[in-house]
């Protein structure tokens, strides 16, 4: 943050204020590790703060400090309302655009006359906050908030609660350190939270080792049904509604499903289609290594957007029809994933 930025916020911070956090819809571990570890960080200075999630999350994000104040938007909407009309203050985390909370919540935001601060790690940032701390060389979005509290106050306040809560968004966002985004600063970071009491194992434990035996054969079935073009240097995977149904879906179930394509030699493209009846969309993740940037691509064709390494969009066209097209695309693109 700049000098500017740092006054602007201490100026806002200055008096005891209710303040509301929001994380992006289907939040991560990076969206709700950030959301909570500027929560406890909040109160500690004695703000009201309060979390407002545009909907649910999955279970392995729930052991966090402070998850049982969240407040989910879509399942208690009237309290939601109410916070979001008394607060003085909004922070926005982990994303780029109002429109990445979905339309109920946007239209809620979009009505607020109060100053938004905003951190977040996204490509192109879009000018609604007041304060736009957004830095796309971070890790993190949970890297950054702890820069925010050093910045803002110092990192002398970070007790075991921030601590847990922020190691848990890096090590999330960063594949447990291995992506390319992963600096020695993040390192730094990360052995400073675990000297302030991160439990850096049983964060690892609770994310990662809570698998059910449904969830590992939905895997079976997406890595069956995994596609490669190597003359592309491209594998992607297909989950329809079905196939989910068939094997217990539950929110959560698919999150890291696509990473498995790159564990390919010689693949450098991944992509993941995952059907959602009920919205009648396909939900579409993208990852990439190298050059070929998947935010480019989710931005171009699919309505979305993200990282040069991991994006994400959608598509109102049948699974097949979807497919179909994504391939006219690999052929477009021939060159450039295979230079
Ligand atoms: P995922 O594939 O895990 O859902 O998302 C990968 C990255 O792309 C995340 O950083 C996420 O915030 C971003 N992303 C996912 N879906 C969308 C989308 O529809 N629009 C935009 N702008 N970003 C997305
Ligand atoms: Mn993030």
């Amino acid at each position: 943050m700049n000098p500017h930025e740092v006054n602007t916020v201490r100026a806002l911070l200055s008096e005891p204020q209710q303040a509301v956090i929001i994380p992006h819809k289907n939040p991560d571990g990076d969206a709700i590790g950030s959301c909570l570890g500027l929560y406890h960080f909040l109160r500690k200075l004695g703000h009201d703060a309060k979390v407002v999630a545009p909907n649910d999350y999955p279970k392995f994000l729930k052991w966090m400090p402070g998850n049982n104040d969240v407040i989910i938007f879509d399942k208690q909407t009237e309290l939601a309302q109410g916070l979001l009309d008394k607060a003085a203050l909004v922070f926005t985390l982990d994303f780029n655009d109002l429109g990445r909370v979905g339309p109920h919540m946007e239209t809620a935001l979009k009505q607020l006359k109060v100053p938004m601060v905003m951190i977040d790690h996204h490509q192109a940032p879009s000018d609604y906050a007041k304060v736009t701390y957004s830095d796309t060389g971070m890790s993190s979005t949970c890297e950054m908030v702890y820069r925010f509290i050093e910045a803002v106050g110092s990192t002398e306040i970070i007790d075991a609660d921030i601590a847990n809560c922020l190691y848990a968004g890096i090590v999330t966002d960063t594949g447990s350190f291995k992506f390319p985004s992963t600096s020695s600063d993040t390192h730094r970071i990360a052995a400073d939270l675990i000297d302030k009491g991160a439990q850096n194992s049983d964060i690892h434990s609770n994310i990662f080792d809570t698998n059910t035996p449904a969830r590992l054969h939905l895997l079976g079935c997406a890595l069956k049904n995994m596609v490669i073009k190597a003359e592309v240097s491209t594998a992607y995977i297909t989950l329809s509604q079905a196939e989910l149904d068939q094997y217990q879906y539950k929110k959560g179930d698919t999150e890291g499903f696509v990473n498995y394509g790159l564990t390919l030699e010689g693949i450098k493209f991944a992509v993941i289609f995952i059907e959602n009846k009920e919205e009648g969309i396909i939900k579409i993740s993208f990852r990439s290594t190298g050059e070929f940037s998947v935010n480019d691509f989710a931005r171009t064709y699919f309505n979305g957007g993200g990282h040069k390494n991991a994006a994400g969009g959608r598509s109102e066209r049948s699974m097949e029809d979807t497919v179909a097209y994504f391939e006219s695309l690999l052929e477009k693109h021939k060159k450039d994933l295979n230079p």
